[in-house]
């Protein structure tokens, strides 16, 4: 069966309404006879596109005015590196809670001392560590709120004496936050704002202009701020397709509205989990993701019964990570709680089978 439900972890589902909104004006935006992928960046037809989606981004995270939100290039990846490189001067501070705090703990190598602060890398990332002090003198501390190959999600933020960056790649706008907490916000768009091709940065201005190194102008966060993200031609398809996917949110009534749906669904998905004698969770209960579930047989023998069974109902994308192995259900905005009722379906017709 082709897939109905899908339950992949990134690139993920998007709403269907935004999708058959952007297959209706693929090739004829607004009367333009061109399809936003074809006009000018720099347009009259094309600056209200990037401004919106601005102005909706602001007005559903509620973001202070004294922040910036910048459109760029290269993923979360790249901002590993580009936020060490306008904000690492001596020493920075880093919570490693997963594979991606690994990779973004790397590059701040680079350019400066890391001073990895805790870390549940020897239980293979099932938990989020709370024991560490953030100290006075680092330049920053980063973390990652959400970790998206062991489903672990940071539940609280500590009240942080130095600049705080938080890459959110995979839990933005799925819940109620104080943007105020953070300086420097970045996620790729590919979860739950629209295909990959754009990320975003939400930037507090004043902890810009305090590294003392030369930034190459692509790298450079105060360049990006200074021409509205249009230093080159920014991905602009991604960025019409993240509007919409604004508007939808907006239209469902915002993100207080989502994160009510996103909590129940985790809690229908985690009852299963911890319900059915079948299957045993991966993550630490009191860090539960409510985004990506992880998860796995207590039996292996059971695996090819059970992929069957979810193939047959066209759920696609519940592998795990390598890393981790089982399963993972991702749980992003798009995807619907019937979708979840559906694979728990599953899981609980496993028990009465088996
Ligand atoms: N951080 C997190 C939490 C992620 O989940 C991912 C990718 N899924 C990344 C960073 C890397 O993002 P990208 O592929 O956009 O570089």
């Amino acid at each position: 069966m082709s897939c109905q439900f899908n339950f992949s972890a990134g690139p993920s589902l998007l709403p269907k309404d935004v999708m058959l909104r952007a297959q209706l004006e693929m090739i004829n935006w607004n009367n333009t006879g061109m399809s936003v992928m074809e006009m000018s960046h720099r347009g009259k037809e094309y600056t209200p596109i990037i401004l919106n989606a601005e102005k909706n981004i602001r007005a559903l995270l509620n973001i202070p005015l004294n922040y910036r939100v910048l459109f760029l290039q290269g993923g979360a990846s790249t901002q590993f590196l580009m936020s060490a490189y306008n904000l690492l001067e001596t020493k920075a501070s880093y919570l490693n809670t997963g594979s991606w705090s690994d990779k973004a703990i790397k590059e701040a190598k680079l350019f400066g001392s890391v001073n990895e602060l805790a870390s549940s890398k020897s239980s293979n990332f099932n938990y989020i560590p709370k024991d560490y002090v953030i100290p006075t003198d680092s330049d920053y501390f980063h973390c990652t709120s959400n970790n998206t190959i062991y489903g672990t999600q940071m539940k609280e933020f500590k009240s942080c004496p130095v600049p705080l960056i938080c890459d959110m790649s995979s839990d933005i706008f799925s819940r109620v936050l104080d943007f105020s907490k953070f300086d420097l916000i970045y996620a790729g768009a590919q979860k739950n704002m629209g295909p990959a091709g754009t990320t975003i940065v939400i930037v507090k201005e004043d902890v810009l202009g305090k590294v003392t190194r030369q930034i190459p102008s692509m790298m450079n966060y105060q360049l990006m701020i200074d021409k509205d993200s249009m230093f080159n031609t920014p991905p602009v398809f991604s960025i019409y397709v993240s509007l919409l996917t604004m508007k939808w949110l907006k239209n469902l009534g915002g993100v207080e509205t989502i994160d009510e749906i996103n909590k129940t669904k985790a809690i229908v998905m985690y009852s299963e989990i911890d319900l059915n004698p079948l299957f045993k969770g991966f993550a630490a209960v009191e860090d539960r993701s409510t985004m990506n579930a992880t998860f796995s047989l207590v039996n292996e023998g059971l695996k090819d019964t059970f992929e069957s069974m979810v193939k047959e109902a066209g759920i696609e994308g519940i592998n795990g990570h390598r890393s981790v192995g089982g399963y993972r259900a991702s749980m992003y905005n798009a995807l619907s709680l019937d979708s979840v009722k559906v694979l728990v379906e599953v899981m609980s017709e496993l028990e009465t089978k088996a």
